[in-house]
């Protein structure tokens, strides 16, 4: 029998540095299958939208709770806001 192994999703953000959580979140963006991950150029017309968004603090919708940098590399996430930024 065979065991997969399973990626740490990491519940416990006190245990790392930001800068070491920002560094994973960075190698899982950049490890999205190609399935799950929009092209380069969506993903920077998304975090342009992000950047100039008022609900945008410290890397985090403060919408939706998730950092727009992993949400707006994913296919099937859009932007939480009514109407629609991306
Ligand atoms: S996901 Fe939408 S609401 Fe959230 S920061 Fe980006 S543009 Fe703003």
């Amino acid at each position: 029998m065979t065991e997969e192994l399973r990626a740490c999703r990491k519940c416990l953000l006190y245990t790392e540095t930001r800068e070491e959580f920002f560094q994973k979140l960075d190698i899982y963006i950049k490890n999205l299958s190609e399935d799950d991950r929009v092209s380069q150029e969506l993903y920077e017309r998304r975090l342009n939208l992000c950047a100039r968004c008022s609900r945008l603090t410290g890397g985090m919708c403060t919408l939706c709770g998730c950092y727009v940098e992993l949400r707006a590399a994913l296919k099937v996430r859009r932007c939480p806001d009514i109407p629609r930024k991306w």
